[in-house]
């Protein structure tokens, strides 16, 4: 663990606590801030100035870079409190390691684990009081990084800025999603950026989800570049079915590997289902369902865990899935998560990283 255990981190506690104007029986998702946040600065090529310091306002030029040209990457990850007042993040060096591949495709500096996940230690030590503790809820934690130098040309910024904020979240209820095929629009192409998460893949979904929410769907399903055949994810989650007796999630590098996917997928062959990462056409599916052999269909991501899908709209049609009681394998993956996220098993994986 010496990696991680870091002596440099600077800590500037806040004169003025804010916990005590926060009501955590009614947390909005993202809008309540803790404390404390991380910053480290990179410049000359190296970290530096690694601090915990008040949450608060920056200062940045008008030139930024990151503004202009969208050097801006990030990461979801989510702490819970254990009865006994243990946190614990899960899977934090997942997240570590997407971060960097994030960063190496476009052009910005690796962050090195003594400041990602020491760091978030570090801070999550500080700010121990704003991780919530009833069940259900949890700290969820947004490590991103943007280029900050103060410049017009399109070049790689020669400078950056990385910082972790975190805030309460509430328990989340998971509402069975509709959901529609998208086979016009866009979300990654073959050599682009789509497993990575920068900030440019989320501003580009917005107004094609808008469309497919004025006909009555709460997100899309993006299709491949290509064809528009072949499923991907949906806006800020994977995607999983279970056809037949197999459990299958969509693969390609247009396709953000997702924490909670492989997570469920490692479940799933644990636990002796088969479980498969490949290429799902629509046609496949649509075929499927019809057939009653798609006993299982939701979407997964750190945000809300795994939430059912109720429907499937595709070429004017829906197409409706299976009660959400009667699906054995979700049901299943949520329960021994939830378990293991506060502590209540035994960790065999070694997912929980304890603060
Ligand atoms: C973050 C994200 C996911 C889910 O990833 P997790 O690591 O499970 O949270 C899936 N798709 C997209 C586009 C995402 O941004």
């Amino acid at each position: 663990m010496s990696a991680t255990e870091t002596h440099s981190i600077r800590v500037e506690p806040t004169q003025q606590s804010r916990l005590s104007q926060v009501d955590f029986n009614n947390l909005k998702f993202g809008k309540y801030f803790s404390d404390h946040m991380l910053v480290a600065e990179y410049e000359n090529g190296e970290w530096t100035d690694v601090s915990v310091v008040p949450f608060g306002d920056l200062t940045i030029s008008p030139s930024m870079s990151a503004l202009h040209y969208g050097q801006a990457i990030f990461e979801g990850i989510k702490a819970y409190k254990f009865e006994d007042g243990t946190v614990s993040i899960f899977r934090p060096e997942k997240n570590w390691e997407r971060f960097n591949k994030s960063a190496a495709r476009l052009e910005m500096p690796e962050v090195p684990e003594e400041i990602f996940i020491g760091g978030l230690k570090k801070l999550l030590q500080v700010d121990k009081n704003w991780v919530p503790n009833v069940e259900g809820t949890s700290l969820y934690i947004r490590p991103f990084m943007f280029g900050t130098e103060a410049a017009l040309g399109v070049h790689p910024s020669a400078t950056y800025k990385f910082i972790i904020i975190t805030c309460p979240v509430g328990a989340y209820y998971n509402k069975p999603l509709k959901l529609k095929v998208e086979t016009h629009y866009t979300r990654a192409a073959q050599g682009g950026v789509g497993f990575s998460k920068n900030a440019g893949n989320y501003a580009l979904s917005l107004y094609p989800t808008r469309l497919a929410n004025d006909e009555g769907f709460d997100q899309l399903i993006w299709t491949d570049a290509k064809e528009h055949k072949y499923i991907e994810e949906a806006g800020t989650a994977n995607l999983v079915f279970r056809i037949g007796d197999t459990i299958i999630t969509p693969h390609d590098d247009t396709i953000l590997h997702g924490v909670t996917r492989r997570t469920i997928i490692e479940l799933a062959q644990h636990w002796g289902y088969k479980a498969e990462q490949r290429h799902v056409s629509v046609q496949e599916l649509i075929d499927g369902i019809k057939e009653g052999i798609v006993t299982d269909a939701f979407a997964a991501g750190t945000a809300a865990t795994l939430t059912p899908i109720s429907t499937i709209g595709f070429n004017g049609e829906l197409y409706e899935l299976p009660a959400v009681e009667n699906r054995e394998f979700s049901n299943k993956v949520l329960s021994y998560l939830n378990d293991l996220r506060y502590g209540k098993i035994e960790d065999p994986f070694g997912w929980n990283l304890i603060v």
